[in-house]
């Protein structure tokens, strides 16, 4: 098929059949097409590939695209011949003859797209080749396993980075479905784009309905009720931490006149598969489970996903409340939230085996996390925000926060001493740190950095040490701090930040048990 030099509209109508974009997708298309580069951010079934396969045939020369899935590769190649693209794989599943032919085709200016694996693409040979193919752009699925903050980091993938340098005249998209803030820089960096290259849209659910609620001592209760009040005799996944969570709750909401079976690792293969499949056929029931439920379960009408346990990371939040709603019509997520069980999960971190900066990036991970929880305004702001996508100066109206402005302390000066300390010991430390220095403590670290002279040293003794980890984080969560990756947690002000310092913006934070121990705790309705 030769539709160089076609229009990008053109294409997607005559090659794929669709009307028009999705409307992230039209200024990545427009970008490559003109020679730039792109970072591209978009949940899964947001509709990536397009942005890399288009330009690929606009563009004169083969597209290369590095993927490390082979299977979903071959998939990808045999939908794309189906319309008629010619686009080939060169992977480990070929014998010598077909890779030969591959590669010639390649060189022979045949070949709209091409698949490799990440190790093949990074050797000399597939380089060579690549010189003489003359490659319209190079495209790096699942990009995020550049980072070693991503969960997924994959040594083969620091190569990639050599091989964009190599070719760097042509243009550049790496895609990924999930990166927080922190490993798009990396990813942003290693591969030699800038901020304006980044491409952060479509994670917004508008249809669901954000609500976390404190986790009492009948937390099973708070359930119960949130489903008889929302969501009776609708469908529904309920997740907890353990398989004795999961047992218990579900035998429990059985006798609570709800149709529940539990789904985790631990029950036999023939369990596990009647759940499954009673929850896709049937309607109203939920399913309790540990977080192995749900991958690759596509009901559209589930109307509520519950935690009764705080989930791991605002990633894993933001996937398995994704479960509800694929209908497009109101759903709930739902928590029930404590500290504690933050703070234990935190312990289980600092304990853990692993090595120092596994540790350190589970610590971020978990913070924000508790971010989210603790955030007294949009909660979907929050969420969104944690991927880099800008909401912009809204709030969204559906989530507990926006429906119900929650109990707020005036905490103006507060958020003025955190910050002018962050400010005066350098920007380079933790909260920890950070918090000690407010307090006054008399610390080694304190000594070592002379951090007992500085004009913050002790201004926060009014509060405690719970009050001022709370403060912080929410400042974070504010985007008003940052928190440096590289620098290993050091605090960092934002542009965000001068308004409140200079006193021309007050700020609010939520009460929570720390605050409101604070004497200057003030109610706002
Ligand atoms: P991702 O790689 O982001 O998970 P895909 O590229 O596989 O997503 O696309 C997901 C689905 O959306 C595919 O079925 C694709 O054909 C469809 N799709 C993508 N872009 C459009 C569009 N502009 N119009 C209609 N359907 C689209
Ligand atoms: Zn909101």
């Amino acid at each position: 098929m030769d539709v160089t030099h076609a229009d990008p509209t053109h294409v997607l109508q005559s090659v794929f059949g669709y009307e028009t974009f999705r409307p992230y997708q039209e200024p990545v298309v427009q970008r490559l097409v003109d020679g730039g580069d792109a970072l591209v951010l978009m949940p899964t079934g947001g509709g990536k590939s397009l942005c890399y396969q288009i330009p690929a045939m606009v563009r004169d020369g083969p597209g290369i695209v590095v993927s490390p899935l082979i299977s979903l590769m071959q998939d990808q190649v045999d939908a794309l011949q189906q319309v008629g693209v010619k686009a080939a794989v060169l992977n480990s599943s070929l014998g010598r003859k077909e890779r030969e032919a591959v590669e010639h085709r390649l060189t022979a200016g045949e070949l709209d797209l091409c698949y490799v694996a990440p190790e093949r693409a990074t050797r000399d040979r597939f380089k060579t080749l690549l010189s003489r193919a003359r490659p319209s752009l190079l495209a790096i699925d699942e990009a995020h396993c550049i980072s070693q903050w991503g969960h997924d980091f994959r040594p083969e993938y620091l190569a990639l980075a050599d091989l964009r340098g190599d070719f760097a005249q042509i243009p550049c998209i790496a895609v990924t479905a999930t990166a927080d803030p922190p490993t798009q820089r990396v990813v942003l960096d290693r591969l030699g784009m800038t901020d304006e290259d980044r491409f952060v849209a479509g994670f917004d659910r508008p249809n669901i309905r954000y609500v976390v609620e404190p986790k009492g001592n009948r937390p099973r209760q708070q359930l119960h009720e949130f489903i008889e009040r929302e969501h009776p005799g609708q469908n529904g996944i309920v997740y907890c931490l353990s398989r004795n969570g999961v047992e218990t709750t579900a035998d429990w909401l059985t006798d609570h006149g709800h149709t529940a079976v539990p789904y985790h690792a631990g029950l036999s293969d023939h369990k596990r598969s009647e759940h499954q499949d009673r929850f896709l056929r049937e309607d109203g029931l939920i399913v309790v489970a540990t977080v192995a439920f749900g991958m690759g379960i596509d009901k559209p009408d589930v109307r509520f996903v519950a935690h009764l346990d705080v989930p791991k990371t605002l990633e894993a939040y933001y996937q398995e409340t994704g479960r509800a709603g694929r209908d497009g019509r109101p759903a709930t997520a739902w928590m029930a939230y404590r500290r504690g069980d933050v703070v234990r999960m935190r312990q289980l971190i600092d304990d853990s085996a692993e090595n120092d900066e596994h540790r350190w990036t589970q610590r971020h991970k978990l913070n924000a996390l508790l971010g989210y929880c603790e955030a007294p305004d949009c909660r979907r702001k929050v969420l969104l925000n944690y991927f880099g996508e800008d909401m912009g100066g809204d709030t969204c109206g559906n989530c507990d926060n926006c429906l119900r402005p929650p109990d707020t302390w005036e905490g103006t000066t507060a958020a003025q001493k955190a910050l002018s300390c962050i400010a005066r010991t350098g920007q380079r430390f933790g909260s920890g740190h950070v918090t000690d220095v407010l307090l006054g403590k008399d610390t080694e670290k304190i000594q070592r950095h002379d951090h007992d002279t500085v004009s913050t040293y002790g201004i926060g003794a009014d509060r405690s040490k719970a009050e001022w980890r709370s403060v912080l984080r929410q400042l974070v969560a504010k985007g008003m701090v940052e928190v440096d990756v590289m620098g290993y947690g050091a605090l960092t002000l934002t542009e965000d930040c001068r308004p409140v310092l200079k006193g021309r913006e007050t700020v609010a934070f939520r009460d929570g048990a720390a605050a409101s121990a604070s004497p200057n705790t003030t109610k706002t309705a």
